[in-house]
């Protein structure tokens, strides 16, 4: 008897269908939700050490939207940190079950980057990109179509 599969996960017609609006989410808990209205400005992945930490798994998926488009309801606890020295990067978690829900930063004050394990419709998103790319876990490999940078260059917002 053949174990029954699940689906290859890149299926070709995910690209071309358009990102359903409001894409809805929230923390494991519930006490968090939140919506985002139209098309996001990026997705893109972060494996740096930072994002390791954080999500306690091997990178941080982020799906950025303008910060009028996303709407939030409950209370999320912030954790602001200076990266090099400068730049203040702030990771929003439920305070109840600990789930990485936001990213704001200092540098990019019109943006929210939402963490896109907490969407509700997970297949309606596809990473195009990976920043810190020389701190990934040595096991992984990214599917051909994320386009790979060993840090976080200048332009791109995750
Ligand atoms: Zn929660
Ligand atoms: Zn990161």
């Amino acid at each position: 008897m053949v174990a029954s599969r699940l689906p290859h996960p890149t299926a070709p017609d995910v690209k071309e269908s358009p990102v359903p609006s409001p894409l809805t989410g929230g923390c494991l808990c519930g006490a968090v939700r939140y919506r985002c209205d139209g098309e996001p400005q990026s997705v893109g992945l972060c494996q740096c050490d930072r994002c390791q930490r954080q999500s306690g798994s091997s990178f941080l998926i982020a799906v950025v939207f303008d910060r009028d488009a996303v709407s939030i309801e409950g209370e999320l606890q912030p954790y602001t940190a200076r990266i090099d020295g400068e730049r203040e990067l702030t990771r929003h978690f439920c305070p109840r079950c600990g789930s990485a829900v936001m990213v704001t930063l200092d540098r990019y004050p019109g943006i929210r980057s939402m963490m896109g394990g907490t969407l509700d419709d997970k297949s309606a998103i596809r990473p195009t990109f990976s920043l810190w790319c020389s701190s990934g876990q040595g096991w992984l490999e990214l599917p051909a179509g994320i386009e790979r940078f060993p840090d976080y260059p200048d332009g791109l917002i995750a």
